[in-house]
């Protein structure tokens, strides 16, 4: 009933994001939106009865209300999450090829509600509509659909092992795998998680973020109306501290997976370690910097660092959020940042031609602001922005800080907002030493026309991405995930898969001679 009611809103909303209406958008949401829970193949409301709001980041304005999980619900989805695990359950039975086929049936249900779910991800996100239905959704299909193929072809080997055995390898998914994402890309960190665990075997209990429940909730819908069996996927919203923290203690959660804040992943690993070693992988902060040597294509390497900073209004794990910049450039180089940050188009997210929408809520457009303060007192020079656009919402405007040093507070710390540090160097052991000076260490970019300097940048670099005169470059295909305190495992890829499996060693004996 409700599917069809939200089918018949897909061409209206087509018309809505047109006419750049989001009063409209959050009419017929009124009807359609899930808000409640999604555990064994159906809609709950909380066991406590409670619901919190979600808000409309570019108003300040409540979008829904929405189901708020506790223990007791992810208590709940455990348990149906277990069950579909179980050996003989319909999930355990199922050929490989058939699970390759239900996220690939995933894929076509969200390329058919393409222009829906981006609405509702801009709805809810704040992120510029054409960001949303061009990267998010777009990545999200081709994520699904790249690990789809993967569910048929995990092989194992068999291996020559001393004396008179036969020994073969099984890669197994582990078990019941609890899932914690953030706000900053609500679909596509949905993607990364649900499907390799979904595609080796396993089933899920995913708590998305408070900020923005909305598409991973009709997400869910779309999951039961491609086929997967009740149990297999759980959707929860609710807090960190109460929902988020029950699944990383739970007893019956084999595996958690977490993206979030570098203080919280610590938190996830604590819990973990204090109850039953579940594995666990995290993908969590960073301080990531952009080195621009004197010989690059400087348009480029401008260019390319304003993205690196400000694309998703520098909420992004991986923004480049310290730019070094070569001392015999470093003026002009400024100069052509600061014109770019002032031209970047700030305002409604449901307009085409906006680059930049809110920060996600008052609690970041506070942080964000007080680092702006915190590097103006420290003796940063503001270039331009460091205060609110608009008088609604949550909107900051491009800002850029020059003559940074590291170890001002906000060369240190993820701001995680549009807050560019332009940093002068001299010499290339310098700058290694200062780009590796941190306790992060997830990407890192590099721009010159020098390869064998390139090269040597490359291997210098602690990160888990190196980018080459480019930057935020992430595919299906390429393993993400950082060095030091920004996390644990890579996501995407080949290598993305083993977090999702156990290698079995089986080891037959072999009779000495037919008897
Ligand atoms: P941010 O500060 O960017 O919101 P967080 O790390 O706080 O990042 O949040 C990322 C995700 O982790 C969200 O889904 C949030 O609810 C969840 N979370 C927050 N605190 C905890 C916690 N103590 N245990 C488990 N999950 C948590």
């Amino acid at each position: 009933m409700l599917r069809v009611q939200v089918r018949r809103h897909i061409p209206l909303l087509h018309y809505m994001v047109a006419s750049y209406s989001v009063t409209n958008i959050q009419k017929p949401l009124q009807n359609v939106h899930y808000t409640k829970l999604f555990i064994n193949n159906e809609w709950h409301n909380a066991v406590s009865g409670r619901t919190f709001p979600t808000v409309d980041p570019s108003t300040g304005k409540i979008i829904a209300h929405v189901a708020e999980a506790d223990k007791a619900d992810v208590d709940l989805a455990v348990e149906a999450a277990k069950h579909a695990f179980k050996l003989g359950s319909p999930w355990r039975r199922m050929d490989a090829s058939q699970r390759g086929q239900l996220l690939n049936r995933l894929a076509d249900l969200i390329e058919r509600d393409r222009v829906y779910l981006a609405s509702l991800e801009t709805l809810d996100n704040g992120k510029p509509f054409s960001v949303s239905y061009q990267l998010d959704v777009g990545e999200t299909i081709k994520i699904y659909r790249y690990f789809a193929g993967f569910a048929d072809k995990l092989h194992g080997k068999t291996i020559p092992m001393d004396g008179n055995y036969f020994c073969y390898t099984r890669h197994e998914p582990v078990g019941v795998c609890g899932q914690i994402i953030p706000w900053n890309f609500p679909l596509i960190m949905q993607c990364w998680k649900l499907a390799p665990a979904l595609a080796t075997g396993n089933t899920v209990v995913m708590k998305v973020a408070e900020q923005t429940p909305l598409s991973a909730l009709y997400i869910a819908s779309l999951i039961r109306e491609a086929g997967f069996p009740p149990g297999v996927v759980n959707i929860l919203t609710g807090y960190g501290p109460t929902a988020g923290a029950a699944i990383a203690r739970h007893m019956n959660v084999d595996k958690v997976a977490f993206t979030g804040s570098t203080n919280v992943g610590h938190l996830i690993q604590q819990e973990a370690g204090e109850s039953n070693l579940k594995r666990v992988t995290l993908e969590l902060g960073g301080k990531s910097p952009c080195i621009v040597l004197a010989d690059a294509d400087l348009e480029n390497a401008v260019q390319q660092c304003h993205e690196a900073l400000f694309f998703n209004m520098g909420q992004c794990c991986a923004a480049g959020s310290r730019t070094y910049v070569e001392e015999s450039i470093y003026h002009e180089f400024l100069e052509r940042t600061v014109e770019k940050a002032k031209a970047r188009k700030v305002g409604n997210p449901f307009e085409l031609d906006t680059e930049h929408g809110p920060q996600i809520d008052k609690k970041q457009f506070d942080k964000v602001l007080s680092y702006v303060q915190s590097g103006k007192k420290e003796g940063a020079k503001l270039m331009c922005g460091g205060e609110r656009f608009g008088d609604e919402g949550f909107f900051i405007k491009p800002t850029v800080f020059a003559d940074v040093q590291d170890n001002m507070r906000i060369a240190k710390e993820e701001i995680f907002g549009p807050v560019q540090l332009i940093l002068k160097f001299r010499k290339i052991d310098e700058v290694i030493e200062r780009a590796n000076n941190t306790r992060y260490g997830l990407a890192a970019g590099i721009f010159t026309k020098d390869l064998d300097r390139a090269m040597h940048l490359t291997q210098a670099l602690q990160a888990g991405t190196v980018w080459v005169n480019t930057y935020n470059i992430i595919a299906s295909q390429t393993p993400f995930g950082g060095y030091k305190e920004s996390g644990n495992g890579r996501e995407l890829g080949e290598d993305g898969l083993k977090a999702y499996t156990e290698v079995k060693s089986v080891i037959i004996k072999v009779p000495e001679k037919n008897s």
